[in-house]
């Protein structure tokens, strides 16, 4: 069944205090330990990873990591394994964010392998993807987006899609403040289901959560997430803020 789900990415945000400060409050907000048809994830640096896990365990806070080398082990200075995550109690990965793409080159073809990697070590992976903002001035957002979906995800067999969380996020509305339209939040959201009912079937397409990021806050996540193909959000700045995280995630 299709679950909801607000996902707060901490970015390079949060020493251990800070992030100690921010579960805390969360915690009081939602301290209940039952299983929600209503996820929320948070997503600390690799560092705090393990404090935050042990914090939040008992609650219904889960965790994820922002990313993952695709490797079993090796010489990749600076990386992290999936072993590694799992061994931290983390079980939900962030793969193909809009800042790793830009930043440290992540293509389609490598994010296909990490999904894989992912997926053999049974995690979860919130796969993220979207269109610049000259693809949809030019009218391409539609092509672009199929084209990522294809070369990372559309290769994976059917069963494989119970782990994945799909992340629509228009890079243009990435920390600027603009967020799209409820209209192009759906419209997007209504294709990327089709897409995914085309490939692998309408039961398959119905049950995969599909997010929206960019520019999400406390005073827009009611009218984006009402909208039938949107489940939820990855959620960047607001996330760092208790009381803007909890109204969002009382918005879905
Ligand atoms: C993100 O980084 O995934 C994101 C959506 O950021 P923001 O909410 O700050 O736009």
């Amino acid at each position: 069944m299709r679950k909801q789900m607000v996902a707060g990415n901490w970015k390079m945000n949060n020493n251990v205090v800070e992030s100690e400060l921010l579960i805390s409050k969360l915690l009081e907000k939602f301290p209940e330990s039952i299983n929600s048809n209503k996820r929320i994830v948070v997503t600390p640096s690799f560092v705090n990873l393990i404090p935050v896990v042990s914090w939040v365990k008992n609650s219904r806070i889960e965790v994820a990591a922002q990313n993952m080398h695709f490797a079993k082990n090796g010489a990749f200075t600076g990386e992290i394994s999936a072993d590694m995550l799992k061994n931290a109690g983390v079980n939900i990965v962030i793969l193909g964010h809009s800042e790793r793409r830009t930043y440290f080159n992540e293509t389609d073809e490598l994010l296909a392998k990490k999904v894989m990697t992912a997926l053999e070590n049974n995690m979860e992976v919130i796969f993220c993807f979207g269109e610049l903002l000259d693809d949809r001035k030019s009218g391409n957002h539609f092509k672009v987006v199929e084209n990522q979906l294809s070369k990372a995800l559309f290769e994976l067999e059917a069963l494989a899609w119970k782990n994945i969380i799909l992340a629509y996020e228009p890079v243009w509305a990435i920390g600027t403040g603009e967020t799209a339209s409820p209209e192009q939040a759906q419209e997007m959201h209504a294709f990327i289901r089709q897409l995914v009912a085309k490939k692998y079937g309408a039961d398959l397409a119905n049950d995969v959560t599909i997010l929206y990021g960019g520019s999400v806050k406390g005073s827009n996540a009611q009218e984006l997430f009402s909208n039938p193909d949107v489940d939820g959000g990855l959620i960047g700045g607001a996330a760092l803020n208790a009381a803007e995280f909890e109204a969002i995630i009382k918005a879905v």
